[in-house]
């Protein structure tokens, strides 16, 4: 029994940061400097640093690495 916890654990929690790193890949990001919108991967998500609904992003448009505004799905 403990066995399988000690699987089952671990592969639920990771199964749990896929789902909400690819929900939240979903949404488009809105770079402050040249107000353009880009979406990242969602492997991308889990390693980037952020802080609520801000990312600390590289823009693809002005190449400039600044906290970007998770935007909300319309
Ligand atoms: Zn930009």
């Amino acid at each position: 029994m403990e066995y399988l916890l000690i699987f089952l654990i671990p592969t639920v929690a990771a199964a749990i940061i896929v789902i909400l790193a690819k929900r939240i890949a979903a949404h488009s990001f809105k770079c402050k400097h040249c107000s353009k919108m880009f979406h990242i991967k969602w492997t991308k998500v889990i390693v980037t640093e952020h802080s609520e609904n801000e990312y600390k992003l590289l823009c693809p448009h002005c190449k400039t690495k600044d906290w970007c505004t998770e935007q909300p799905i319309i």
